[in-house]
């Protein structure tokens, strides 16, 4: 925590590498400035980072441990594998270690609201925690479209004293409740902030919520020097928009470990049924910042598909689009397949029911110890999979033997 701000950019224009920035209407850069402004004083406040300490000790159920999973690994062959058990947060998922930061800078602000977007829910349900956590109030954006399809998420965040807010117009999913949680952030910014569920969006967000999830990875070296006196030799996660992943690569950028972001493959590249931003993307602009987009002729975001509801977005976090290009992380791809079967393995193998996002980085974590037959993976098990279940049974049943 101390090294909160440490200098791996971005520079003052939000920018890693290439990508990245702040491409807003200019309604909305007087109301990022402030929270640009804030975040740097706040961040470094001893007061803030206690609070924040205390909180990810005493509510959340951190530090979260690291688990070889001996069985896994010996049924599997190859190099042993281990588990950030990041699904042993509160809520189920690292989400909550941004949604609490969020929460505690919208308090040192002085704001009474925080409003986001959802598309699957599990973001409005992380920040739905944090504000009831904080006394703030809550209104959370999703499309007609997600609210059917999401129902328990609708229901937790109810519970949980949000406002949630139909967005009934287009397709009525993700893309239109940001354009809608924007508007509403817009016309209230004095008592609001508007806050992001992945290192994506405009300056500052990518490099808040990152700072915010750096503690997986910092915790997740020590543990595991620890435990087996090495460093391990790769580290993998998946990759929606980046945040469970470059919250864990931060705390090895300066190691000689090999890191690997794993990207839903969904149904094969010639289906266009997809969200491997990486493999198939190119440069472009969504919500307000560059990145590796998938997209359409003209421009605009692709439809995009993966079994994991999560991992689901045409763009990606600029930071990751810059360690593509610098080669510090190599991106591959995992299957709907392959994804299930390392679900299946991990639940009767290890007695963890995993999320269908991290049974990706499950599956290329096999696919991997296979190949270098010796030396240690570390996974960052970003959730577990008891949100899955409806899908799960449905989909893929309930594994055979
Ligand atoms: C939301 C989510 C993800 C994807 O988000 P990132 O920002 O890429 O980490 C991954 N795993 C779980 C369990 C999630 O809920």
């Amino acid at each position: 925590m101390a090294d909160i701000m440490s200098a791996t950019g971005p520079d003052e224009q939000g920018f890693f590498g290439k990508y990245g920035g702040k491409f807003l209407p200019p309604q909305l850069e007087a109301p990022f400035a402030e929270i640009i402004e804030a975040y740097y004083r706040i961040a470094n406040d001893a007061a803030f980072i206690d609070e924040l300490r205390s909180i990810r000790k005493h509510f959340q159920g951190r530090p979260t441990p690291v688990y070889h999973a001996r069985k896994l690994s010996l049924a599997n062959g190859g190099a042993h594998i281990y588990l950030k058990r990041e699904d042993l947060n509160h809520t189920g998922a690292h989400k909550i270690n941004h949604c609490m930061g969020e929460g505690l800078l919208a308090k040192y602000m002085g704001k009474r609201r925080v409003i986001a977007e959802t598309g699957a829910g599990q973001h409005g349900v992380a920040l739905a925690t944090a504000a009831a956590y904080f006394g703030l109030e809550c209104e959370i954006h999703m499309g007609e479209v997600d609210i059917a399809k999401q129902a328990p998420n609708v229901s937790r965040m109810r519970l949980l004293g949000a406002k949630v807010v139909p967005v009934t117009h287009g397709l009525k999913t993700l893309k239109e409740a940001v354009d809608s949680a924007f508007e509403a952030y817009l016309a209230d910014y004095q008592n609001s902030i508007y806050c992001i569920g992945s290192v994506v969006g405009p300056h500052p967000f990518p490099m808040m919520v990152r700072d915010f999830q750096k503690v997986v990875g910092i915790e997740a070296r020590e543990q595991f020097r620890e435990m087996t006196g090495n460093l391990p030799d790769a580290v993998c996660a998946c990759v929606g928009g980046g945040s469970n992943a470059m919250g864990i690569f931060h705390g090895f950028l300066q190691d000689p470990t090999a890191l690997f972001g794993v990207e839903p493959l969904g149904r094969g590249p010639k289906t266009g049924d997809h969200a491997a931003t990486m493999s198939y993307g190119r440069e472009g602009i969504i919500h307000g910042f560059k990145c590796y987009l998938l997209q359409n002729e003209d421009g605009s975001p692709a439809p995009v598909y993966s079994c994991a509801s999560g991992l689901d977005y045409p763009g990606v976090g600029p930071e990751h689009c810059h360690f593509k290009d610098t080669g510090r992380v190599q991106y591959v791809t995992c299957s709907d397949d392959e994804c299930r079967d390392a679900f299946f393995k991990l639940c009767r193998l290890e007695g963890i029911i995993p999320a269908i996002e991290s049974s990706h980085a499950v599956a290329f974590a096999l696919a991997k110890a296979r190949e270098m037959k010796h030396g240690a993976i570390l996974v960052n098990l970003s959730g577990r999979g008891d949100k899955d279940l409806d899908y799960v049974i449905e989909n893929w049943g309930v594994g055979e033997g």
